[in-house]
């Protein structure tokens, strides 16, 4: 700062000194005094010019100034590049803030004090059914609902708020809302349709292993009861009430053995198509034939035509198992006499392996809700012929771990077909071995 003093001094010198000199000799000292500081007037003028140019242009260009000016702009020059280069990064950060927002699957919208919208990602637009010309306009005004309007006006800080959706009413959403910013707020939206889906789910799915167990467990109870009430029993008439506890307690035993598979199935690992070795279909259907035929106890016709030879990439135990309850279906559902015809088939489609038989068939009603756990058409007849409402659910479980799918088509009162439909990455043929 002192150098430019001294430098701005010495200019005046050099203005001041030679008009002194010359009026001296001339006798005219005032006169080019005042010349000599008027030049140096207009010279800071130019100068000060320059410079204020500079400052509304770019500020790439130099201004050609000298002195106290040349320090000035050094000074102003560093210290915008400083700012520039901070702004720059600001903006970068808010950048990549904005991007990841936008990618979240979450909405997120920025409020004013007013609620009017500021900033919103592209999951807000979609859960809200917004626009990017609804920015700058009042929340409240563009979603009427109550809830929706009560909650933007009295919710308090990161609370969690669960309501319909105010766009598809079958959907349910968490909102939540924080400080944010200077006077905004950050208002979070969560679709969680699928989170209450899957928790009204495992509810009704306790309810029913509650009721499937409480109804034999009853049964149990009651004869145990009634066992320790008459002392007057005789060895035999003991042993005849025991026999009865046998098939409640059978049936208890089976639920629990199908919810254990069936447990096991949704947490292991799907059947991966590389590590599956080749299972013979010849050898396995042949097998589930021959088991068939033994709980018919001769009562239906067992046919099965094997049209293909195959090998299936699978877990042998689980596709035997996923078969053999369809054959069991297949027997518990028919009339005695009928056939039942397990057949396969090759084709562009895949490898399919049905079961088809001549019983009651299904109410089109039913067909799509038969793979759900302990869902039955006709649950007393159900119960009768040993079911537990699982059967249908392993299958179809099991099959999905194969990447493969059921097929139901049936006709009340003329008969069903449960189809294994498996794709072609999973086939091994006769031609191509
Ligand atoms: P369940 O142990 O009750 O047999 P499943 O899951 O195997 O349970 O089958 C579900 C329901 O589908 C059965 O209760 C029955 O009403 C119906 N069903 C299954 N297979 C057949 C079939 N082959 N013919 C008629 N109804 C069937």
């Amino acid at each position: 700062m002192r150098n430019i003093w001294i430098y701005e001094s010495w200019r005046l010198a050099r203005f001041v000194l030679p008009a002194l000199l010359l009026g001296w000799v001339f006798n005219v000292e005032v006169l080019l005094l005042f010349l000599a500081l008027l030049l140096f007037i207009l010279h800071q003028y130019r100068q000060f010019n320059k410079v204020y140019k500079w400052l509304g242009s770019s500020l790439d260009a130099d201004p050609e100034v000298t002195g106290a000016w040349e320090e000035l702009v050094y000074r102003i020059y560093r210290k915008r590049k400083r700012s520039r280069s901070r702004k720059k990064n600001l903006s970068n950060m808010l950048r990549r803030f904005q991007d990841s927002v936008s990618m979240m699957p979450d909405a997120a919208i920025v409020l004013d004090k007013e609620n009017n919208i500021l900033w919103l990602n592209p999951a807000a637009r979609q859960t809200l059914n917004l626009s990017n010309d609804d920015i700058g306009n009042n929340l409240a005004n563009l979603i009427r609902m109550p809830t929706f309007v009560n909650f933007l006006k009295n919710a308090k800080d990161s609370e969690a708020y669960e309501m319909q959706s105010p766009v598809d009413e079958k959907e349910s959403l968490d909102l939540r809302q924080m400080p944010y910013g200077v006077g905004q707020r950050l208002l979070l939206i969560r679709n969680i349709t699928q989170v209450q889906r899957l928790k009204s789910m495992r509810q009704e799915f306790v309810a029913n292993v509650s009721h499937e167990l409480r109804t034999p467990l009853t049964v149990i109870l009651g004869y145990l009861e009634s066992l320790q009430d008459s002392d007057d029993l005789t060895a035999d008439e003991i042993k005849l009430q025991l026999a009865k506890l046998q098939a409640p307690a059978y049936r208890m035993n089976q639920i629990v053995v199908d919810l254990l598979l069936l447990s096991r199935l949704d947490l292991d690992v799907p059947a991966d198509l590389n590590d599956s070795p080749s299972q013979d279909m010849q050898v396995l259907l042949a097998m589930l034939k021959k088991d068939g035929e033994q709980l018919s106890q001769g009562r239906h016709t067992i046919i099965l035509k094997n049209n293909v030879t195959v090998k299936l990439k699978a877990v042998e135990t689980e596709i035997y198992s996923a078969i053999s309850n369809l054959i069991s279906n297949a027997i518990r559902y028919s009339p005695d006499g009928g056939d039942i015809i397990i057949e396969t088939r090759l084709d562009k489609n895949g490898y399919q392996i049905s079961v088809s038989d001549q019983g009651l068939g299904i109410p089109a009603i039913h067909q799509s809700r038969l793979t759900e756990r302990f869902y039955r058409v006709d649950a007393g007849r159900s119960r009768e012929v040993g079911g537990t409402g699982l059967g249908l659910a392993i299958v179809n479980q099991i099959l999905r771990r194969h990447d493969a799918r059921l097929i139901i088509m049936s006709t009340p009162g003329k008969g069903s077909t449960f189809s294994c439909l498996f794709p072609l990455s999973r086939v091994q043929s006769d031609a191509q071995d």
